[in-house]
């Protein structure tokens, strides 16, 4: 039999190559970003079109390439930045593979210009498919300029398998990020179809992170310093109470590279133990400085992931590093994000003589006995007094998804000073109390009767429901209600939520919200829809920029269905709020007005039944 091997032509290899380093818009800027550091740029531009479909293009003014360097950057294993195996290392450039110009050639429309401070002309050299198609002498800046035009042009498949340009531009705003937080020493700018995004001058760490993450960023950070043998640790974490629901500000740098660790980043949870509610996740920005042969960046292609030598060293050190800054900051022992309110001292209390803590059991005391009974053993001041600090005490342990006492409701007459406003969705008409057919259980669940048995609903999914379908219409009837405000209400993003922002900006309007200006990374507001209480507004906004951040790898991504749901979960009421009878039988009834009543925006069960048959199956 004939010899069968053949050895793949250099622009299959490349093609093939640039598979693993090109897996999105985002790759390429990384690479281009990366290059451009390594060259020793001070100042960097990200210019992109269409998410960068159409264009990316980096623009630095580093030490650029001589004629027959910026001819050879283009092909495979062809580096300046490693010699031998021996550098492996001892890496302090990005790359060092070199694949990344060569791999990216095989897949776009590519133009080099290139100059060397000392020469009179630059070289273009223009490519496609890994194909040289010109070559000539330009006048052009000291430095390089890359323009990545048509990616994945003849690999229809890529292409067409690209996200849509929320998602695309969402991934390179990441990598964005990531490199201009790594390098405050070097000035960045990212323009996006014409606009500019970010600005970022020559700064310290702080004022970097601050830049791109918004003018609120900078109440929160808390500096992170330690020097040991094996470990210098830079940076800032945040403080407990901005904790965020997403992990979009998590950032490692180990010798100034982006990286992921689940090690380490349990270690940072693990100083944040007790500080911050499950499924918020603190913010941190930390460099971390190990000597390059302690650690192998070779084992990831794209070189997100590390390996440590002496992993549990870091992580110790890096635990009590920040446990030792949120001490030490006085974040720690404050522990009150999430203090109950029932703890502060009601205005009413000022003018009563303080008593002697008296402990008294309340033998009468019957969990399932009707409200009524508390009230009426109320009567005399004397007993209701000592009463009350017992049932604020008891809802202490009843924490945010309060599963609510009899006694809670006794104080909701009580006004306290910050207390978030409860919407109260439905009319209040405490007076009508009609014949009860529905009863709330746990303050979760509302229980009615039904003709075969019984029906039991799970209040936050129903009303989620409801609230969804009804901004549904109007995001599409487009004929929402606002309530004017009567001092507008100012709110500050950063960057990558304004660009979010302003992609809902139509949507949010349809759905009653009124913008009086949209711009430099603050947003005022003069309308919100109806139901919306003014205390809520940057709550549900910021749910709603969590829930496009989160729903970003999925391609099929609808503004519209988003925002009603994001709002809806945002509004609808709570697990542990005690509903009237009257607002339970609002809810049911407008939960079955509904066109899908069966299952909650997010596709959970919102109601089960029982029949009488099932009741006496059990009763056997
Ligand atoms: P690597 O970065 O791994 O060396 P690349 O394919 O990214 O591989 O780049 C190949 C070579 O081209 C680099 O080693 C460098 O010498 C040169 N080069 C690439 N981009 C630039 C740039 N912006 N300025 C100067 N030289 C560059
Ligand atoms: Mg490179």
């Amino acid at each position: 039999m004939s010899d069968i091997i053949q050895l793949l032509p250099d622009h299959v290899a490349n093609q093939i190559a640039a598979g693993e380093v090109v897996q999105r818009p985002a790759s390429v800027v990384k690479e281009l970003l990366e290059n451009a550091i390594d060259a020793g740029a001070s100042s960097i531009k990200l210019i992109i079109k269409d998410a960068g479909k159409t264009l990316i293009q980096v623009i630095d003014d580093g030490k650029g390439m001589s004629v027959t360097d910026a001819r050879l950057s283009f092909e495979r294993h062809a580096t300046s930045k490693i010699r031998s195996a021996e550098d492996l290392f001892s890496i302090n450039t990005k790359g060092f593979r070199g694949e990344a110009l060569a791999s990216i050639a095989a897949i776009a429309h590519v133009e080099l210009k290139t100059k060397q401070e000392q020469d009179e002309l630059g070289t273009l050299i223009e490519i496609e498919g890994s194909t040289i198609k010109n070559q000539e002498m330009t006048v052009t800046p000291k430095g390089t300029s890359l323009s990545v035009k048509n990616l994945f042009f003849n690999i229809p498949a890529r292409r067409n398998f690209l996200k849509s340009n929320t998602v695309e531009l969402r991934h390179i705003i990441d990598e964005f990020h990531r490199v201009a937080l790594a390098h405050p020493d070097i000035t960045f700018a990212m323009f996006h179809n014409g606009s500019e995004n970010f600005n970022l001058p020559v700064s310290n760490y702080r004022q970097r992170v601050v830049n791109i993450f918004g003018g609120k960023t900078n109440e929160k950070l808390v500096p992170v310093e330690e020097e040991t043998e094996v470990l210098k640790i830079s940076g800032f974490v945040g403080k407990p109470e901005f904790a965020k629901r997403t992990k979009s500000e998590q950032f490692f740098f180990v010798n100034n590279r982006f990286i992921k660790s689940a090690y380490l980043n349990h270690a940072i949870n693990s100083a944040y133990e007790g500080l911050i509610k499950d499924g918020s996740h603190p913010s941190y920005f930390l460099n971390l400085t190990v000597d390059p042969k302690t650690i192998d960046i070779n084992i990831h292609p794209t070189k997100t992931e590390i390996k440590f030598d002496d992993e549990h060293t870091l992580y110790a050190i890096l635990r009590s590093s920040v446990k030792h800054s949120l001490g030490q900051f006085n974040i720690a022992p404050v522990l009150d994000f999430e203090r109950d309110n029932n703890l502060d001292t009601p205005y009413d209390y000022k003018n009563k003589h303080a008593s002697t803590p008296t402990v008294e059991v309340d033998r009468s005391f019957n969990p399932f006995q009707e409200d009524k009974s508390v009230s009426k053993s109320a009567g005399s001041s004397s007993t209701s007094y000592r009463k009350e600090p017992a049932g604020q005490w008891e809802s202490l342990y009843v924490g945010l998804e309060s599963k609510g006492t009899k006694t809670e409701r006794n104080f909701s007459e009580v006004e306290y000073e910050s207390q978030p406003e409860h919407t109260s969705l439905f009319t209040e008409d405490k007076q009508v109390e009609s014949a009860q057919t529905t009863y709330q259980l746990h303050n979760k669940y509302i229980i009615s009767t039904i003709k075969s048995g019984m029906m039991i609903l799970d209040q936050h999914r129903a009303h989620q429901r409801i609230l969804y379908e009804g901004f549904l219409k109007h995001l599409t009837v487009k004929e929402a209600v606002s309530q004017q405000l009567l001092f507008p209400l100012t709110l500050e993003f950063s960057s990558t939520e304004m660009e979010l922002l302003q992609q809902l900006k139509e949507d949010l309007e349809h759905t009653g919200f009124i913008f009086s200006s949209f711009k430099d990374k603050a947003i005022e507001i003069t309308g919100v829809p109806v139901n919306v209480p003014e205390s809520e507004v940057s709550i549900i906004l910021e749910q709603l920029i969590s829930d496009v951040e989160q729903e970003v790898p999925d391609s099929n991504f609808s503004a519209t269905d988003l925002l009603a749901k994001s709002m809806a979960k945002s509004l609808a009421i709570k697990t542990g709020q005690s509903l009237t009878p009257l607002e339970q039988e609002h809810l049911v009834n407008s939960l079955f007005a509904c066109k899908e009543p069966s299952v909650s925006p997010t596709n959970r069960v919102t109601f089960i039944t029982m029949s009488v048959d099932d009741f006496d199956k059990k009763f056997v």
